[in-house]
């Protein structure tokens, strides 16, 4: 049984045959990382076993000392430690994000971490890997989310833009995959006019480009010496972290349009309370029906769910005949800090 040596503990899911813990929310002595976002990747960690993108982006995020010992273990390359196998698959979701899969005892275990199925140039396509468990989120795990084509919603911007050229044109997007998935649906979109970016995002844009994500030029803001709006900022597109429109920041964009990219952007209400003018329905999370598609796809002989909506998921998968079960685990957003 695998819920005998994979189970919830206080700091994280834990793996007993290897005396670790998958994303675990405070520091312990061995932990498997499946991506770079907060919620998911702390430091502090003795050692840690990640994707090597995802241990780049942990330090840039909080400086190369994050860990002693850190282990990289790329997508397709396999670890063994005992009668224990550690894999790596693409989870689709943001740079170097992956699926964790456990092979011990003749059964595999699969933890996904965050995953989407949707189209981002910015990422390896999720991988389906066959499993005994495996281990979803569920984000947006209601029948009522259903995330549109990407292109659709960057058509939508345009045509704002279109409508509003005296403007510029503020996107809030969170610094880690998002702001680079936007931009790089501009570029397919064929905008190749210079984007301006917000310094929060540079680090990070400029290590997609080391990666081979190209975003074409990216500027930053112009100095205004005196304060106020920019003129020459009109009609262009500016990036940037979605607090920063409340900050004294935004005040040297000339009448922006406020856009903010988002799965969350499906709910009017929420769009409404941060001003939102477009909405842009961009989530890097699988939708209602891609999580269902998934769980057919990798077709597991138990599904175990966290990380947001389980109930619907849970009464749905029941429904089909399936075997699942939430996965109590503490310290998970929902996925509003620094994703969605
Ligand atoms: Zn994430
Ligand atoms: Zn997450």
């Amino acid at each position: 049984m695998i819920s005998e040596w994979a189970y919830p503990r206080p700091e994280g899911l834990y793996i007993a045959p290897l005396d670790a813990y998958i994303d675990p929310v405070r520091p312990v002595a061995r932990a498997l990382i499946t991506h770079g976002h907060a919620d998911h990747a702390r430091a502090g960690h003795g050692q840690v076993i990640a994707t090597s993108q995802t241990l780049d982006i942990m330090g840039l995020r909080y400086g190369t000392d994050f860990t002693e010992n850190a282990i990289a273990l790329d997508y397709g390359q396999m670890r063994s430690e005992g009668a224990v196998q550690i894999t790596m698959a693409s989870a689709g979701h943001v740079l170097g994000s992956a699926q964790i899969v456990i092979d011990y005892q003749g059964k595999r275990l699969i933890a996904a971490g965050d995953y989407k199925r949707k189209y981002d140039p910015t990422v390896t396509p999720f991988e389906v890997v066959p499993c005994d468990v495996f281990i979803t989120e569920a984000t947006f795990g209601l029948p009522v989310f259903t995330h549109p084509d990407p292109m659709a919603e960057i058509e939508k911007l345009q045509n704002t833009r279109a409508l509003f050229p005296h403007r510029s044109c503020f996107i809030g997007a969170y610094a880690l995959g998002k702001a680079q998935r936007v931009i790089s649906l501009l570029r397919l979109s064929g905008y190749d006019a210079p984007i301006y970016i917000h310094g929060a995002l540079r680090a990070l844009c400029d290590y997609y480009e080391t990666q081979a994500v190209a975003l074409g030029t990216l500027l930053p803001l112009p100095e205004k010496p005196r304060g106020g709006a920019n003129k020459e900022l009109a009609g262009q597109i500016i990036i940037g972290p979605p607090s920063a429109i409340g900050s004294p920041w935004a005040n040297r964009l000339p009448d922006p349009i406020i856009c903010f990219a988002s799965g969350w952007m499906q709910v009017k209400a929420r769009a409404r309370q941060r001003s939102v003018e477009v909405p842009l329905i961009l989530s890097d999370h699988a939708d209602w029906t891609d999580i269902l598609q998934t769980i057919e796809d990798v077709n597991p002989s138990e599904v175990w769910v966290t990380h947001g909506n389980e109930e619907a998921l849970l009464y749905h998968l029941a429904k089909q005949g399936r075997d699942a079960k939430a996965l109590a685990m503490v310290g998970f957003e929902r996925a509003e800090g620094d994703e969605g």
